[in-house]
């Protein structure tokens, strides 16, 4: 379906892995009868932003506008919707469709859509022709049943990061049944790993948190940690307690067996980080205790809702460091240095006036 590109948008974005990102323009579709207009507030960055931009797993289309943590307004809805109202907080994460009728859709699995899901960024574009454009940018138009509700009573903008860092971490830690009598650790604090530590903890689990940053051990119990374990301390790391399971956040290369070793027998290491190099597993180090080596991607729709219903509940946001556009490149450099505490979320309301 071809729909008329309608509405010249304010972003920031890049044309090239070494450019700094900048403002740009980019034209949002016109409402399809199932579509909604999102007027954005506020949009958290991401790690995986920094990873697309600057093309670190390849295959980034340019232009390129980042942002997939995305908290707004509906100011317009489609003829035939009916989950959104004009002038409800809505929020958009990183799918924006998916062919629905494949097994993995069926299940609510849009993040595993066979014939492949369109993400908020870089995806073809079936209405336009040309590409997605993420949330860094002054609207977004997205079809209803890819629209997340956020309830009135949560703040906007610590809400964003639910979008993608919440339910990176809830869908694994629901999987791997974290509660009660389980020991989960959580390497590195940062966007993913901070709210891991407090989704975990209100599961009920017992949480064991490996940084290597001595300056966030405090805040690690804080946000609540049961045990904090700098893991540049080979003494502590021998310390370490045996765990169930171990969410891996790290987004830099970094040494998997130091933790396929801390894990009870038939214990998993589950990685959401997404380092661009390739990580090496010794094979003994799954052998010895029936160990298992995972991954988990995101969470479909149904389940991202089911993080923020959870979050609510339990008053879980993400501690976020408030930014304006203009700080993006800034808010980068920091991430790749593991400066983050514990998420920044662009104020981008304040793009309509740059
Ligand atoms: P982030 O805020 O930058 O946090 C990453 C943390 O990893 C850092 O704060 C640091 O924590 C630790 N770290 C960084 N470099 C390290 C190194 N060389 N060795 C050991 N630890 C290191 O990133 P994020 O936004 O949470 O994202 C984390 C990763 O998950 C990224 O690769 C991102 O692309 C990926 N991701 C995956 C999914 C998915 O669906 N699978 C979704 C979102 C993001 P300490 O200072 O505590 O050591
Ligand atoms: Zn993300
Ligand atoms: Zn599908």
């Amino acid at each position: 379906m071809e729909t008329t590109v309608e509405k010249n948008t304010k972003a920031i974005g890049t044309y090239a892995a070494e450019q700094p990102l900048a403002p740009l323009n980019i034209a949002r579709r016109s409402l399809t009868t199932h579509d909604v207009e999102i007027d954005i507030l506020y949009c958290g960055i991401c790690h995986s932003d920094l990873h697309a931009a600057r093309d670190e797993w390849g295959g980034t289309k340019y232009p390129i506008v980042p942002g997939h943590e995305i908290v707004g307004r509906v100011t317009r809805v489609g003829d035939h919707v009916t989950k959104f109202k004009i002038g409800e907080m809505a929020a958009v994460g990183c799918i924006v469709d998916s062919c629905r009728t494949c097994d993995p859709c069926k299940e609510g699995l849009e993040q595993f859509c066979e014939p492949g899901n369109t993400i908020v960024f870089g995806s073809k574009d079936k209405h336009t022709g040309g590409h997605t454009f993420g949330g860094f940018s002054e609207n977004i138009v997205v079809d209803e049943n890819y629209v997340l509700h956020i309830p009135e009573t949560m703040d906007p903008a610590t809400a964003a990061p639910l979008l993608c860092a919440g339910i990176t971490v809830f869908s694994p830690l629901k999987h791997w049944k974290a509660g009660p009598g389980k020991k989960v650790g959580i390497i590195g604090i940062g966007g993913l790993g901070h709210l891991a530590i407090k989704i975990a903890k209100a599961m009920g689990a017992h949480v064991v948190v490996f940084t290597t940053s001595i300056s966030k051990s405090e805040d690690a119990k804080r946000l609540g940690a049961d045990e904090v374990v700098l893991s540049t301390d080979e003494h502590q790391m021998k310390q370490s307690p045996k765990m169930d399971m171990i969410l891996d956040t790290v987004s830099a290369n970094h040494n998997v067996n130091d933790y396929l070793k801390l894990l009870k027998v038939d214990g998993t290491l589950i990685l959401v980080g997404l380092p661009a190099d390739k990580l090496e597993v010794g094979a003994f180090n799954l052998a010895k205790g029936r160990k298992s080596f995972s991954g988990s991607n995101i969470g479909g729709i149904a389940e991202t809702q089911e993080t923020i219903d959870f979050c609510a509940k339990h008053n879980i946001t993400a501690e976020i460091e408030l930014i304006q556009p203009e700080q993006i490149n800034e808010a980068f450099e920091r991430l790749e240095k593991g400066d983050v505490h514990y998420r920044f979320v662009v104020d981008m309301a304040s793009l309509k006036s740059v």
